[in-house]
């Protein structure tokens, strides 16, 4: 059987619904999703295996513009993974282009990356809404499929991997067949983690911190996972650590829940929090934490 792969990068400003295209597309929760921008941070990379066709998918954290080391690392994994895409998923919601859209298709045109419009959330749109945005974005990019979806439904989606199908080139697989992403499951830990933090803790704390997994230990019947998560001040840590210790706690049961589910075994979830001022330009953390070197 003569075999496909096609690589598609996902794009778009923070919120538009990428991480959970991808997680409908992969069919399993594999990229963290939030109603608050910026919740994606390194790349993640999804991947589909479907008959003779191999899809594999990059979820960035969008093209931003962070004035600190942290933001600048954001910005470079989007520039790279990019530049190795096959095709760029444009993703946005149905409105005209705004600044920040405009100048991603800038750059996608000076790249001469082929791309396709997916314009999102259709489910909670009026059907003119589309039309309107799909002539505002056309005369920004010549985009070569413009695919209206429900990230959240599943509405659209089949149509968007025949597009793709048709975009595949000739080649042997890149990953295993029931692969479906190369996230390690110490980053996926963290993710969750993560993902909790942001539900149950002020706007501005979450997106100060970053975790890492001390320790990941598998054995037949349990997973122990130690998580440290560092931030930037005192006055974080109180807030993560809350009352008595209640709301590490809480962040801790509501994470281990999920990766119970996900890993199908009991899990033993210990999270620690440190401070350590100025993570966000530490560049031997950051490499640590893996983040891409500039
Ligand atoms: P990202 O920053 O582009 O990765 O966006 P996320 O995937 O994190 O989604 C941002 C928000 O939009 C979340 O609250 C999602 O539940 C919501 N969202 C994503 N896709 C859809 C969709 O198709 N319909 C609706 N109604 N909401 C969606
Ligand atoms: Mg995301």
């Amino acid at each position: 059987m003569s075999t496909k792969t096609v690589f598609a990068t996902l794009m778009g400003r923070p919120n538009v619904g990428k991480s959970t295209l991808l997680n409908q597309i992969i069919g399993e929760k594999i990229s963290i999703v939030s109603p608050k921008p910026q919740t994606t941070r390194t790349r993640i990379t999804g991947i589909l295996t479907k008959d003779a066709v191999q899809y594999v998918f990059l979820d960035t954290p969008g093209f931003l513009t962070g004035k600190n080391g942290l933001g600048k690392r954001m910005e470079q994994t989007v520039s790279d993974t990019v530049d190795e895409t096959e095709i760029a998923l444009f993703v946005c919601e149905a409105k005209a282009p705004n600044e920040a859209e405009k100048k991603m298709l800038a750059r996608l045109r000076a790249m001469n990356v082929p791309a396709f419009l997916i314009i999102n959330k259709v489910d909670a749109i009026p059907k003119e809404k589309v039309l309107s945005t799909i002539s505002a974005f056309m005369a920004e990019f010549e985009f070569d499929a413009v695919i209206p979806l429900s990230a959240k439904t599943g509405d659209g989606v089949e149509l968007l991997l025949k597009e793709l199908e048709a975009r595949a080139e000739e080649s042997p697989f890149f990953f295993d067949e029931d692969q479906l992403s190369d996230q390690s499951e110490a980053v996926f830990a963290c993710e969750v983690v993560r993902e909790k933090m942001l539900y149950l803790l002020g706007q501005e704390v979450p997106h100060g911190v970053a975790l890492a997994v001390d320790a990941f230990e598998e054995e037949e019947d349990l997973i122990s996972i130690y998580v440290v998560i560092y931030c930037s001040k005192d006055s974080h840590k109180g807030m993560i650590i809350g009352k008595g210790g209640a709301k590490l706690k809480e962040i801790s049961s509501r994470a281990r829940v999920e990766l119970e589910q996900h890993f199908d075994k009991k899990v033993f979830l210990k999270c620690f929090v440190k401070v350590k001022r100025d993570w966000e330009n530490n560049a031997g953390l950051l490499d640590s934490l893996g983040f891409t070197q500039e």
